[in-house]
């Protein structure tokens, strides 16, 4: 019988921004899969910091060592993209048990509409399995630092995002110096 191909993947989320839990599951699913599309959700049904542009331009420079990795931005159904990727995986991260259940149900719904794409959950190392991206964006804002925990552009653009829209608070002088 001959073996599906299942080398090319698709990595999806809404990486605003990246973290480096994010960047663990990228760099451990392109070792495992010939190609991995790092797919920047264009309008995640939630709040986002960052621009569909910005997302993008940060997770290319903290993935740009890692050559069998494409990050583009995507829109529509994530089925849909990833079947014109010509992948049959999509990759997702699991922190802990709390991920499961909407990850198991996104699945599942995912299976429905495209039988043929199925989920692949890679866990987290367990040094990133208390990251999240709005944690970090909520710390940044109240001038807290994220050093170590985002790659060091990231922590950087963060920063840089506070301290120019007082709408979302402001960055105290001694993080901007
Ligand atoms: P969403 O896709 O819900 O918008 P994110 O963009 O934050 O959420 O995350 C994209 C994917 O990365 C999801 O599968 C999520 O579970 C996973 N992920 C998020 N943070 C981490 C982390 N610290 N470690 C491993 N996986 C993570």
């Amino acid at each position: 019988m001959r073996r599906p191909s299942l080398t090319i993947a698709v990595y999806p989320g809404s990486f605003d921004p990246a973290t480096n839990g994010h960047v663990d599951i990228a760099r451990r699913a392109a070792a495992i899969f010939e190609h991995l599309f790092v797919a920047v959700y264009d309008a995640p049904p939630k709040n986002v910091l960052f621009s569909t542009e910005e997302r993008v331009t940060l997770l290319q420079k903290a993935l740009k060592d890692t050559p069998n990795i494409t990050v583009a931005s995507f829109g529509g159904l994530l089925v849909d993209y990833t079947k014109a990727k010509g992948a049959k995986v999509i990759v997702r991260g699991l922190r802990a048990i709390s991920d499961f259940e909407m990850e198991f149900q996104m699945a599942l719904l995912n299976r429905k509409m495209e039988p043929t794409i199925d989920v692949v959950c890679l866990m987290t190392s367990e040094q990133y399995t208390f990251l999240s991206s709005s944690i970090l964006k909520e710390i940044v804002m109240l001038g807290g630092n994220v050093n170590g925990l985002v790659p060091g552009h990231v922590a950087e653009a963060m920063k840089r995002k506070f301290s120019s829209r007082p709408d979302v608070g402001a960055i105290p002088r001694y993080l901007t110096s």
